[in-house]
């Protein structure tokens, strides 16, 4: 699943392409918003919070999630999809717009298997994004806040802490697992039995370094196979020490549960 540095980079492209374009049609695919009308609209920015795409329209804001298989593409209208129609979930077409060969044309984006698509009022926002907690890949970072939620409640997992949106917003999986090992911190560590600034600190610092990279790298090895330290490693040598990595399983409840790749000797 794509985690914050994916999405926020996502919305960059986004933004580049749309910005200031007005939009000539829309088909907004799912039934809940099947009349909407977009045409007329401009697009005046695309921004992400945590993993949440936020397309600010003059008076709607487009509002998707990526999920496990969404993708946004833009491509110029016309150009033959490379996912299949019944996937798509919005189109938005759009006046001619300059082309870097100096030609002017229509574009088109493209929002499919998105894993959540709602379209809300821009001064409603609130209704889809209000609960998550403070994106460290935003300018309104707000570190103090992110603390006080991720410690709310002391017994509760640090690896179930980080991934919940609420509490902060942007880290996936893969960031769980990876900084947990740095810190030398199994994900069943209760959040009062963990140094949870440390955890945070090292997590922003990796999801900011890697907001500009296509690979997500925190072993600061940029070979493929050599950027990750636990994640999607079980059964292979830790980097560290050698032991054999080990995968686990951890959520709230067995629907919520995620794996977890830890080492036995480096993590306690
Ligand atoms: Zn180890």
């Amino acid at each position: 699943m794509p985690e914050g540095d994916t999405v926020h980079r996502l919305a960059g492209r986004l933004h580049a392409a749309l910005a200031g374009l007005e939009l000539a049609r829309s088909d907004v695919r799912v039934p809940r918003f099947a009349t909407a009308d977009l045409a007329g609209q401009h697009v005046v920015e695309v921004v992400a919070h945590g993993k949440h795409v936020l397309m600010r329209l003059d008076d709607v804001t487009v509002h998707s999630h990526l999920k496990m298989e969404g993708a946004w593409h833009v491509h110029p209208l016309g150009t033959r999809w490379s996912r299949p129609a019944h996937e798509a979930r919005i189109v938005l077409d759009t006046v001619p717009a300059a082309m870097p060969t100096g030609d002017a044309r229509p574009l088109q984006a493209v929002g499919f298997a998105l894993g959540e698509l709602d379209l809300v009022r821009r001064d409603a926002e609130n209704e889809v994004v209000g609960h998550l907690g403070p994106d460290p890949l935003a300018d309104d970072w707000d570190r103090a806040e992110a603390l006080r939620r991720l410690t709310a409640q002391p017994s509760r997992p640090i690896g179930l802490a980080l991934l919940d949106q609420r509490a902060v917003s942007g880290f996936g999986n893969d960031y769980r697992n990876e900084v947990l090992f740095l810190r030398g911190v199994l994900p069943e560590t209760p959040v009062g039995a963990t140094d949870v600034e440390g955890v945070l600190d090292l997590a922003v610092r990796l999801i900011r370094a890697n907001r500009d990279r296509s690979q997500r790298v925190t072993s600061g090895n940029l070979r493929r196979g050599e950027r990750l330290w636990v994640a999607h490693r079980d059964g292979r040598p830790c980097r560290r020490c050698g032991t054999r990595i080990e995968r686990g399983l951890l959520g709230e409840d067995p629907t919520t549960e995620r794996i977890t790749w830890f080492c036995p000797r480096c993590q306690r």
